[in-house]
């Protein structure tokens, strides 16, 4: 079995709801030894991805209360079935995230 996302320090396994209290994968803290580490690129893109997903989830609300079609109550309902149907692929996605020491990442950063 692979092996679940990990502190490159203190090597300790982050659990993907200690990750919810952490959301930003460009400064992240180790919940157990709290040193400065980063999310891999892949998270990275995962957490825009998100966040493109999320407006345009919105976007899908806002445009069907604007023409009638739904009640704010609806689109209530809209959000609490989208939030938990990404729920198990957010999660499935968070068993392959990576972190690596911050350092490090800046060190690459500046390179040509
Ligand atoms: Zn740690």
């Amino acid at each position: 079995m692979r092996k679940l996302p990990h502190c490159p320090e203190c090597h300790q396994t982050i659990s993907f709801l200690q990750s919810f209290k952490n959301i930003n994968p460009w400064k992240y803290k180790c919940p157990n030894c709290q040193v400065k580490i980063e999310a891999s690129r892949y998270w990275k893109i995962l957490t825009v991805l998100g966040f493109f997903l999320g407006g345009l989830i919105t976007g899908i609300a806002i445009y069907q209360e604007k023409n009638n079609i739904w009640e704010t109550s609806d689109s209530l309902i809209f959000f609490l079935v989208t939030i938990i149907a990404l729920l198990p692929l957010s999660y499935l996605s968070w068993l392959y995230v990576e972190f690596i020491p911050y350092s490090k990442n800046e060190e690459t950063n500046t390179k040509p």
